[in-house]
């Protein structure tokens, strides 16, 4: 599944791009631009923007209004309404800045490109092909994975609120 998020939607953006999944944004992408890219592309469009939202629908495009700030709230709300699993795969995350799948470095890159203190704490490493950014499991990666737990957890209550809605 792969999405276009509008200018606000910036951090639920890097979310998805780090769970595996093809997200565009841009802080330039203008409204018709949203709506291209979900039209061409067959993307979902993501946005806080309810006449966008509106005119999106009757385009008869795919788009969800985010209404809430907290990112576990936004990530459990995509997954109920997507079916998209909330897990974290370093192997198949992507560039959280550029949208690049990113790609594992051998030790002997690791050695060569990165600082002594970072190649003797860590194992694994990974780099973006296209910007050039160098990633690695850090301490973010608790707060990453105390994050998607707590958006596991919400995605019940979205599920239920989206079967009401239908009836
Ligand atoms: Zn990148």
């Amino acid at each position: 599944m792969e999405f276009v998020a509008d200018t606000m939607l910036g951090n639920l953006a890097r979310w998805l791009r780090m769970l595996g999944h093809d997200t565009l944004y841009s802080r330039s992408f203008e409204d018709w631009r949203l709506l291209h890219l979900a039209e061409e592309e067959g993307r979902v469009l993501l946005t806080r923007d309810e006449s966008l939202f509106r005119r999106a629908r009757g385009k008869g495009l795919r788009v969800m209004l985010i209404t809430s700030d907290d990112i576990a709230e936004m990530l459990a709300y995509v997954a109920a309404k997507t079916g998209l699993s909330l897990v974290f795969d370093p192997s198949r995350t992507r560039c959280p800045r550029c949208n690049t799948p990113l790609t594992r470095m051998s030790k002997a890159e690791a050695l060569s490109l990165l600082r002594d203190e970072l190649t003797a704490k860590y194992e694994e490493f990974w780099r973006c092909s296209k910007c050039g950014r160098f990633y690695w499991q850090g301490n973010h990666w608790r707060t990453i994975n105390e994050t998607l737990e707590r958006a596991n957890k919400l995605i019940h209550r979205y599920s239920i609120s989206s079967r009401s809605e239908d009836e």
